[in-house]
């Protein structure tokens, strides 16, 4: 496995894919190591090296990890779906919580119908969630995007909205 041509620790994923020398105190080393070619190749693509690497000089060391990764996901979600990228895969898991809270909030009226004694137990619990939920989306996709979209992400989220699932 190991190389033949050098002896020094291998170039990162990005100067490896930029073809120029990985030098000390590379801004890209740590972030973009050279197993994960990928990662640097769809981030390269979508953002730009020398945006990153702005970015990243203009944020502190330790908060680098985390926008690498967050970028990196981006990109790869913009790859994926050239039109909403990350935010089709938000705008499905919203719907995915509104459903779910639709479902919690029936399946709490039908135990306050069968639990008549814990009604007011229950009623606080309802509320506590219902509050959740309003308060945990601080801006609504919904209401800026078709119901209907249809896109990669949904062959994973396995929920289809016509599915009969039988929940009204
Ligand atoms: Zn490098």
């Amino acid at each position: 496995m190991a190389s033949s041509t050098s002896y020094s620790s291998p170039p990162c994923a990005a100067c490896k894919f930029l073809r120029r020398k990985c030098l000390p105190g590379c801004i890209f080393a740590p972030y973009f190591p050279p197993e994960e070619p990928q990662k640097f190749a769809n981030v390269h693509k979508i953002f730009g090296a020398s945006n990153v690497s702005k970015l990243l000089n203009e944020i502190l060391p330790h908060q680098r990890e985390d926008a690498v990764n967050s970028l990196a996901y981006e990109a790869e979600a913009r790859l994926k779906d050239p039109v909403y990228g990350c935010v089709g895969a938000i705008s499905v898991l919203q719907r995915q919580v509104l459903h779910l809270q639709k479902e919690l909030d029936a399946t709490n009226a039908d135990l306050m119908r069968y639990t008549g004694s814990e009604a007011s137990y229950l009623n606080q619990m309802s509320a506590q969630f219902g509050r959740m939920g309003r308060e945990g989306g601080s801006f609504n996709l919904n209401s800026g995007y078709p119901g209907t979209y249809s896109s990669r992400w949904n062959n994973d989220s396995n929920s289809p909205e016509n599915g009969g699932d039988g929940i009204m």
